[in-house]
């Protein structure tokens, strides 16, 4: 088959590549994604069960996309989140309350969302989907992109994204280099039920084996993700699941309630990458594939989606979407929010899986002196919520034309 020029080549069908799909739906750009798995999300390894938080932020770009009313009716609002230290006295409390907001953040498992936006791409008619296929090699031009396929299909394209997750093979053929930080955790995953409704309660705890937080989710239940040292996940993910929940138990203590029904348990690798420059000539990479961080704070994703909202305002009605002043205007816009996020993560990271005694006293010192400082409360709920800089338009409700 004769494929025509593309405007557009996502390669990555997770969230990112496909929610920039569905954000351009109507432009005139010529889009294909190309996806190394079918797209069904049981064979879609980032669609499982897991709960992923998103902030006000996202659910603001959501509602424009038309997609927050085809999701809505399976998340669960976080009204408070309760932020604590096991075994120091350290406790501070963000609430959507105090924030005038609705909600802290919203909970959706990555399934119902991965499902939600494959539907809304089977019906878009802007776009080829081109799957399952992997890229074999990409060769950048002075006004296009070519890219050859596992397939052995040659592709053209005018601006090629690379939305390909954490190893993205783009960033390697292109030799684009990377920060990476190794932090020898594991995380632990699974919906767990207890014997309290959870009211809508998100906790972050720190406990000695690392971080813990519980994300609320529909039916009652609560998402986990559980981190412990590298090696420390196969007993965990081996116990049964009395066991299992016996030892998550001990670890968070009786906060939520008794612990009494674990789902299917995975586990996750966990470090720390930020592409040096995400933007080569003609090459964009958003998401993971530009920077994928550690889940401590739930901001991954959310980050992923404001790179999907600012590139479509940048290229929706671009002459020459992959003109290096397009791309250039793109990344001073998104640079600082991304520098922010994956730092504020990382010290995140290791101010809470430090055990020394004396960092463990600060910071439960600390979390009991935010408590106290209505402001810098605010601040961090404001982050977490995703509301604290510079917003595009999906955020603002306009939709793009
Ligand atoms: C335990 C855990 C909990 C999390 N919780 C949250 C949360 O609460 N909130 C939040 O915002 N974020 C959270 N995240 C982060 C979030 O899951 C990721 O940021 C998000 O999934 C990244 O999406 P992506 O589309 O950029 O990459 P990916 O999900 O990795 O998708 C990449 C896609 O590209 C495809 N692909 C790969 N290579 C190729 C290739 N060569 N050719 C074609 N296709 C290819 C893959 O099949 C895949 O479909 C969490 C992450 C973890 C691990």
């Amino acid at each position: 088959m004769t494929r025509p020029i593309y405007d557009l080549i996502i390669v990555g069908a997770g969230m990112a590549g496909a929610s920039l799909a569905i954000a351009l739906r109507n432009s005139n750009l010529k889009i294909a994604l190309v996806e190394a798995t079918e797209m069904r999300t049981h064979s879609q390894p980032s669609y499982d069960d897991r709960g992923i938080a998103l902030t006000y932020g996202s659910q603001r770009i959501f509602e424009t996309m038309g997609i927050w009313s085809k999701i809505q009716d399976h998340t669960t609002a976080i009204k408070t989140i309760h932020v604590s230290d096991r075994g120091h006295f350290g406790v501070t409390r963000l609430s959507a309350e105090h924030e005038k907001v609705p909600a802290l953040g919203q909970v959706i498992t990555a399934k119902i969302l991965g499902q939600t936006l494959n539907e809304q791409l089977s019906t878009q008619e802007n776009l080829d989907i081109i799957c399952p296929v992997t890229v074999s090699s990409v060769q950048p031009h002075d006004d296009s992109v070519s890219l050859t396929l596992t397939n052995n299909e040659m592709l053209t394209t005018r601006l090629l994204v690379a939305a390909d997750g954490r190893d993205s093979t783009i960033r390697h053929y292109l030799d684009m280099t990377s920060s990476e930080q190794q932090y020898g955790q594991v995380a632990v995953t699974a919906n767990v039920t207890t014997d309290q409704a959870h009211k809508g309660m998100a906790y972050e705890r720190f406990t000695a084996s690392g971080p813990l937080a519980l994300l609320p989710l529909s039916s009652d239940r609560s998402s986990l993700v559980w981190t412990v040292k590298t090696g420390e996940e196969d007993e965990l993910l081996s116990l049964s699941d009395e066991d299992f929940l016996t030892t998550l138990q001990q670890a968070f203590g009786y906060r939520a309630g008794r612990f009494i029904k674990v789902g299917q348990r995975q586990s996750y690798p966990l470090t720390m990458m930020q592409a040096d420059n995400p933007v080569h000539d003609r090459v964009v990479l958003i998401g993971n594939a530009a920077h994928s961080l550690h889940p401590i704070a739930g901001q991954g994703f959310n980050l992923g989606l404001r790179d999907v909202a600012v590139l479509a305002e940048q290229i929706f009605n671009a002459n020459d979407c992959g003109n290096a002043a397009v791309l250039a205007d793109y990344q001073h816009w998104r640079q600082a929010d991304q520098d922010d996020v994956v730092k504020s993560t990382d010290r995140l990271v290791k101010l809470f899986s430090n055990n020394i005694s004396l960092i463990a006293h600060g910071r439960s010192a600390g979390l009991a002196i935010m408590d106290c400082l209505p402001m810098l409360k605010h601040q961090l709920a404001q982050k977490s919520m995703g509301m604290s800089q510079h917003h595009p338009k999906l955020s603002r409700g306009i939709p793009l034309s």
